[in-house]
């Protein structure tokens, strides 16, 4: 039996050693938990800081009783951790998210179908799982985005297509796995929304994130008053709570969304944890997406955050520690430094890759035009493009 409340001495256990469980267990150990981090890989960014690392698979029964062993509670920090693993983590602690909310967030169809049943309306879709319905796809459907159901991310996965022969050479290109087919939508805007929801139903959110992405990948979440129009925002604060209230969910969850040009709103994905599009919240809100996550675990009250301060973030991906000629080089940092209002966080990733998340740069100030005239100073020290 979990009791009401696990109290600060206890520890907080989390499936996943990524930048995202570094920064729970950075907000867990604040509060006086102890942590313990399940990844593989010796040097992950998490388990590097957690008093406990089980360096073990996923799946590995031994690491995973190691896990239950020393936790009070247990959260994950990706997506694709097994469902396996989470319902027999399940058995003996209190696991959250549930393994049935995070397996239909493992999967594109299962997502959409909940979002469905919620009310909440998605692009236009089929799933094609086979060639019978590769053959069926209607023709509104195109041009589209195939879209792999299961193990997608930062673009990855994905195919932009024309016409029924591209649609078809692409599915055979992904295998023939189960794959989703979107129409392709006029998109004004892409937004996400963050809410924690506690074991009582509980539900509090973060302002909608206005979100800008390059290659796929997030590149730079800008949040501040009249950033976006009032109709879309509130239109997705209530479809995330009634998404996340659908899965009886218990922990931070975070919603995509696309603003159209016409203005409608239309939910793309879900992720069933923190985001990289909440990370601002760290130095601009009272609380933070993870201090709500270890309260949500933890049984804690969860307060609704206020943001202090308008706020813009732009993600630090392994390119920029590269020349142009590809030689290694360390960012500028001193010189990004000496801008007021910046805040840098690094994940401690031994190596850096083009494309892998290392860190990003968070921009508080005392007005939205301070932070918007640092953000692009920052960037062009860095050499981001603007935005
Ligand atoms: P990922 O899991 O890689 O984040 P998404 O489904 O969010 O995958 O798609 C990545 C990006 O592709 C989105 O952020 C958006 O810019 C674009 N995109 C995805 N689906 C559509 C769509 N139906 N219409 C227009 N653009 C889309
Ligand atoms: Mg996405």
């Amino acid at each position: 039996m979990t009791p009401a409340v696990i109290q600060p001495g206890a520890t907080l256990g989390v499936m996943g050693g990524g930048q995202l469980g570094r920064m729970f267990v950075h907000a867990a150990q604040q509060m006086g938990y102890f942590t313990a981090v399940l990844d593989p890989d010796p040097d992950s960014p998490a388990g590097r800081v957690s008093h406990h690392h089980i360096a073990t698979g996923y799946e590995d029964a031994a690491g995973l009783a190691r896990l239950a062993a020393v936790s009070a509670a247990i959260t994950t920090e990706f997506e694709n951790v097994p469902a396996t693993a989470l319902h027999s983590l399940a058995a003996t602690r209190l696991v959250a998210p549930g393994a049935d909310a995070v397996a239909i967030a493992q999967d594109r169809a299962l997502e959409k179908a909940h979002f469905t049943r919620c009310g909440v309306a998605c692009a236009p879709y089929a799933v094609i799982a086979s060639e019978a319905e590769l053959a069926a796809v209607s023709a509104e459907l195109l041009p589209g985005i195939l879209k792999t159901t299961r193990l997608g991310y930062d673009g990855k996965g994905q195919v932009r297509v024309q016409t029924r022969d591209e649609l078809a050479a692409a599915w055979r290109g992904l295998k023939g796995v189960a794959c989703v087919l979107e129409k392709m939508l006029p998109l004004a805007a892409e937004i996400s929304v963050i809410v924690a929801r506690g074991r009582d139903g509980a539900c509090v959110h973060f302002a909608p994130q206005r979100n800008v992405h390059r290659d796929g990948i997030l590149a730079v979440t800008e949040v501040y008053e009249e950033n976006l129009p009032s109709a879309p925002v509130n239109a997705s604060i209530l479809a995330t709570k009634s998404i996340a209230n659908g899965l009886n969910y218990v922990g931070v969850l975070c919603v995509e969304y696309f603003v159209l040009q016409d203005g409608r709103l239309v939910v793309n994905e879900m992720a069933p944890r923190p985001h990289n599009s909440g990370h601002y919240t760290m130095d601009a809100c009272d609380v933070s997406q993870f201090d709500l996550q270890v309260r949500a675990l933890a049984g804690l009250p969860l307060t609704p955050p206020r943001q202090h301060s308008p706020a813009i973030m732009l993600n630090l991906l392994g390119d920029l520690w590269f020349t142009g000629g590809d030689a290694p080089m360390t960012p500028p940092w001193p010189a990004v430094l000496a801008l007021p209002g910046t805040h840098l966080h690094l994940y401690g990733k031994v190596e850096a890759r083009r494309g892998r998340k290392m860190g990003h740069l968070n921009i508080t100030g005392a007005s939205v035009a301070a932070v918007c005239d640092t953000a692009q100073r920052a960037a062009a020290l860095l050499g981001l493009p603007p935005f």
